[in-house]
């Protein structure tokens, strides 16, 4: 695992099919910016790690999926999501993840058992109870702290995210190929 102590189980790791990510807070520093335009048009910004949007690629390159599913409702993770190629891009108000994410696993015909989450904070402990790899930031609440059963040495929104998938497709085998293929595609 790169920069991290501890490695992810290749058992755990080789069962994953889904990686499901929050976004406050894992995919950002839990920061938003907040303010009206000068039409008084309600604005609200957020900061994506570029270096979290490659791991994520690496995992998608890799044959596997990525489901962001937040708690809250906010246009700049639509965004990102659209940018990152990520089609399944849930944001339940009220932090309702837990059915958003049974329905996702039984469209997608995916185990509990073969899903992995990324998680910082309490929103996120009823879907993290359940996947068969849980994973949580380096600086995430108590709760979610004590159940996880890996975690990031970075911070969320500082490369948790990209430490997490590079620490995923190490266990499996598959860091060296992923980033071999693609440089030799823009190689040639
Ligand atoms: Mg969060």
């Amino acid at each position: 695992m790169s920069g991290g102590a501890n490695r992810i189980p290749e058992t755990l790791a080789r069962r994953v099919r889904l990686v499901v990510l929050d976004v406050d807070g894992v995919l950002t520093d839990a920061g938003i910016y907040v303010g009206t335009t000068t039409s008084g048009e309600r604005v609200e910004l957020k900061r994506f790690d570029i270096q979290d949007g490659i791991g994520i690629k690496m995992l998608q390159w890799a044959g596997i999926e990525v489901a962001l599913v937040s708690g809250r409702v906010s246009e700049a993770t639509l965004l990102r999501a659209r940018e990152l190629g990520v089609m399944e891009c849930h944001q339940v108000p009220n932090a309702y993840k837990l059915r958003v994410v049974e329905d996702l696993l039984e469209r997608k015909d995916v185990a509990w058992e073969e899903v992995a989450m990324l998680a910082d904070d309490i929103p996120d402990l009823a879907v993290l109870r359940r996947v068969g790899l849980k994973a949580a930031v380096a600086n995430a609440t108590p709760p979610v702290a004590a159940l996880a059963e890996w975690r990031t040495t970075r911070r969320g929104g500082h490369g948790a995210v990209r430490e997490f998938c590079e620490a995923l497709l190490e266990a499996r085998g598959e860091l060296e190929g992923v980033i071999r293929r693609y440089e030799e595609e823009r190689s040639r």
